[in-house]
């Protein structure tokens, strides 16, 4: 048993290490990629359910490694948050959609809403307003085109803070949403002191519809819930024609998924949902 004991330390200990030595690189790699230009954002359509209009676009970062190709933000995301490196990549992302946003309406017309995730860790960043008013002023985007998705977990971490932040942005004139909604155990009494449009169902609550009855109850639970509230519902992650019919019998206002189209470019984007007639 002894042995297996040491065994088992030294597996452990190769295993940490394997870890923080990708973690450092990873680390190292983001540090790179902000200076040298590495990082993209990929778009994806929120489909209005009734008229199934693309009414607004989600900006999701990506890495395009010079050796490990296109990274997903599963893979940084994490470290970028734990070094803090997400402040200043969440800068970047603010402002790169700002502008994508900006020459879509400069060249095609009226633009429903582009919606960047600002995650726990930057609401820490006393700066982050500054970041937010300052690049809607730079990139000339009127603050009404942007949307903020916070998520329920970052929102609950610091519920007094948050809801500070929340209305200097409401005064500001943006877009808020809480993301993952349904995951974060947050209490009903702050839906509604928070000064948010829209509430956005976790996919975990969409997978199994609509077979399963637990989810189906959550989902006519949760938009009859927002209704009553006045917020506006929307949907991540509906893959299938059963999940759409489901989420457009509960009224749930847009959707988002697979079924409508993955991220895709910019310019993917606007060949795709720009050009043949975005409203
Ligand atoms: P999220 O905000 O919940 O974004 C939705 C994720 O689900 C995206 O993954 C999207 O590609 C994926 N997705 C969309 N439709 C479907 C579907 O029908 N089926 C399935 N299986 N997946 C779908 P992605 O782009 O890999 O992003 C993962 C997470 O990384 C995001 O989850 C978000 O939390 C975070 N993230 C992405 N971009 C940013 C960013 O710019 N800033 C911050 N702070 N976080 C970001
Ligand atoms: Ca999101
Ligand atoms: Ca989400
Ligand atoms: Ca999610």
């Amino acid at each position: 048993a002894k042995e297996r004991g040491k065994n088992n330390f030294q597996f452990y200990t190769l295993e940490m290490t394997e870890k923080s030595i990708e973690r450092m690189k990873v680390e190292r790699g983001l540090r790179h990629a902000l200076a040298h230009d590495e990082l993209r954002l990929h778009y994806q359509p929120q489909i209005c359910t009734g008229s199934g209009v693309v009414i607004s676009a989600e900006a999701l970062v990506r890495w395009q490694h010079p050796e490990w190709g296109l990274v997903y933000p599963d893979r940084f995301i994490n470290v970028a948050e734990e070094t803090g490196l997400i402040v200043p990549i969440g800068a970047w992302v603010l402002r790169e959609a700002c502008l994508q946003a900006k020459t879509w309406i400069e060249n095609d017309g009226p633009f429903g809403s582009v919606a960047v995730n600002v995650s726990a860790r930057q609401f820490l960043d006393t700066n982050l307003f500054q970041t937010v008013k300052r690049t809607l002023a730079e990139t000339g985007l009127n603050p009404s085109v942007l949307e903020l998705e916070i998520t329920e977990s970052a929102i609950m971490q610091d519920p007094e803070n948050t809801l500070q932040v929340l209305h200097q942005f409401q005064g500001l004139g943006v877009r808020l949403s809480i993301d993952d909604f349904g995951t974060g155990y947050s209490s009903l009494t702050y839906l509604r002191r928070f000064p948010i449009q829209s509430v956005k169902i976790d996919r975990s609550f969409v997978i199994d519809l609509p077979c399963d009855e637990g989810s189906k109850t959550l989902v006519r639970a949760i938009t009859a819930l927002a209704h009553e509230l006045k917020l506006s519902v929307v949907v991540e992650g509906v893959e299938t024609r059963d999940q759409l019919s489901f989420l457009t019998e509960q009224k749930c206002d847009s959707l988002q998924g697979y079924m409508f189209s993955r991220p895709v470019s910019a310019e993917q984007f606007q060949q795709d949902f720009i050009n043949s007639g975005f409203k």
